[in-house]
C-alpha cells in the first residue's frame, strides 16, 4: 500500500484514494472545500516522490516548479513525503465592511483585508469562517482601484457558508481571506481581440470585474457579456450593466432568462445557448465561462468546436463543496 509521510509520521493510502482523503481519514487537518480541483484550498507541497501532472493542473508555474499540488486530485503510484500543511499561512484577517441584498437570493459582501491583495480581474479568494469552514468566492471588484474586495454570494437553502454570509454577518465582523487564486482572469492585449463572457447566477461576479477592467484598460475589440438566470430577479446587476452598455460602444450586455415570464428587455433561453448560437466562428476570440459547472463544461466544448483556441478559453466552474458529479440538477438549483 502506498505511503504518505508528513512531519515524520507515515500513513497508508489506498491505491484509488486521494492524498486529501487519506490524510483526513488519518486525522491530519488539511484545509479543503470543493474537492474537485477548483478551489485550490487543499494545496500541499511534495518534498519527495512523484506528483502526477493532473494534481498540478491550473496551478501557477512557480507553484508547479516548487512541488505544490492539489491533494484532492492527487493519486500517485508511489510514496510521497509532504511538507506539513500550514493551515494559517494561506490566510490573512479581513473585516466585513458592509453587506447588501442585490435581489432575493444574491448578496453583495464587501471585505477589507488587513493587507491589500494584488489580483487580476476574474480571480477568486477562499474565505475562511471563524470555525474553519472554507468556501471560494470570485472577486467582483475592480483590481487596482480600491483595497476593498467585493464578492457576490448566492444564498443556497441549507448552505452553511452562503446563508451565514447572506443572513448573519454584519459590518465589523472578522473573516479570513486567502491570496487570490485561479487562472480565469483578464490580461490586457495590445491587439484588438473580441471577448465573449458567459456567466450563470453569481458567475457574473468575475465577469463583472473582467468587463470593467477591460474597459478601464481601453480594451480594443468587442466585449459581449451574456448573463443567464431562470428569472429576471437573478439578473442582479441588470441596471449597472445596461448603463455600461449605453456608455461604451464596444460593450454589449445580453440578459438571458431561461424560465417562463421573460420580460421584454431580456432574451429568452439559456445564456450559453443564446451566446453560442449568436456567433458562428470564435477563432481569435477570448472566451470566459463562469458559474454552473454543467454550463461551463458544455460551453467550453462548444466554444472550442466553434474555433476558439483552448489557450483562449478561460473557465471557473463554481463547484459546490462535498457534492458528487451526479447532482447536476441540484447544483443548477443552487448556482443557476
Ligand atoms: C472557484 C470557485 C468560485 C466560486 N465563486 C462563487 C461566487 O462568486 N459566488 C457564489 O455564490 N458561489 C461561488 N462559489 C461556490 C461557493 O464556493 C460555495 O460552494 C457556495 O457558496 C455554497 O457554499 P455553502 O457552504 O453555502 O453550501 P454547502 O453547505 O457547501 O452546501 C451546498 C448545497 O448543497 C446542499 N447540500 C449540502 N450537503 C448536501 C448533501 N449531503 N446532500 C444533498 N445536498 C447537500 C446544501 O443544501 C446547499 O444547497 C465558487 C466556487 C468555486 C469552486
Amino acid at each position: 500500500m502506498p505511503k504518505i509521510t508528513v512531519a515524520g509520521s507515515s500513513f497508508d493510502r489506498a491505491a484509488d484514494e486521494s492524498v486529501l482523503d487519506a490524510l483526513l481519514r488519518h486525522g491530519v487537518a488539511v484545509p479543503n472545500s470543493c474537492r474537485k480541483g477548483a478551489c485550490q484550498s487543499c494545496m500541499m507541497r511534495a518534498m519527495d516522490g512523484y506528483v502526477p501532472a493532473e494534481a498540478q493542473a491550473g496551478l501557477k508555474e512557480t507553484f508547479v516548479h516548487e512541488g505544490y499540488f492539489l491533494a484532492c486530485q492527487c493519486r500517485p503510484d508511489g510514496d510521497l513525503t509532504l511538507a506539513s500543511p500550514d493551515n494559517n499561512a494561506a490566510f490573512q484577517p479581513a473585516t466585513v465592511v458592509f453587506t447588501e441584498a442585490l435581489g432575493e437570493t444574491v448578496h453583495r459582501v464587501v471585505l477589507s483585508p488587513e493587507t491589500p491583495l494584488h489580483y487580476h480581474a476574474g480571480q477568486f479568494i477562499n474565505l475562511r469562517r471563524p470555525d474553519g469552514l472554507i468556501r471560494s468566492y470570485s472577486l467582483a471588484s475592480l483590481p487596482g482601484t480600491i483595497p476593498e474586495l467585493e464578492i457576490h454570494v448566492k444564498r443556497l437553502p441549507g448552505g452553511a457558508v452562503s446563508t451565514w454570509l447572506c443572513d448573519t454577518i454584519k459590518a465589523g465582523d472578522p473573516v479570513e481571506v486567502s491570496a487570490p487564486a485561479g487562472t480565469c482572469f483578464y490580461l490586457p492585449t495590445r491587439e484588438p481581440q473580441n471577448m465573449l463572457l458567459i456567466g450563470t447566477g453569481t458567475g457574473l461576479a468575475p465577469l463583472f470585474s473582467i468587463a470593467r477592467d477591460a474597459l478601464h484598460a481601453g480594451h480594443q475589440g468587442g466585449i459581449h457579456l451574456y448573463h443567464g438566470s431562470r428569472s429576471r430577479d437573478g439578473l442582479y446587476r441588470h441596471h449597472p450593466l445596461r448603463d455600461l452598455h449605453a456608455a461604451h460602444d464596444n460593450f454589449h450586455y445580453h440578459p438571458c432568462v431561461s424560465g417562463r415570464d421573460v420580460p421584454d428587455d431580456c432574451i429568452p433561453g439559456r445564456a450559453d445557448a443564446v451566446a453560442l448560437h449568436e456567433f458562428g466562428n470564435l477563432a481569435g476570440w477570448r472566451v470566459y465561462l463562469c458559474g454552473l459547472p454543467a454550463m461551463v463544461h458544455a460551453a467550453r466544448t462548444q466554444a472550442y468546436l466553434k474555433g476558439a483556441s483552448l489557450a483562449d478559453i478561460h473557465a471557473d466552474a463554481f463547484e459546490l463543496a462535498g457534492r458528487d458529479e451526479n447532482r447536476g440538477a441540484a447544483d443548477e438549483a443552487a448556482t443557476g
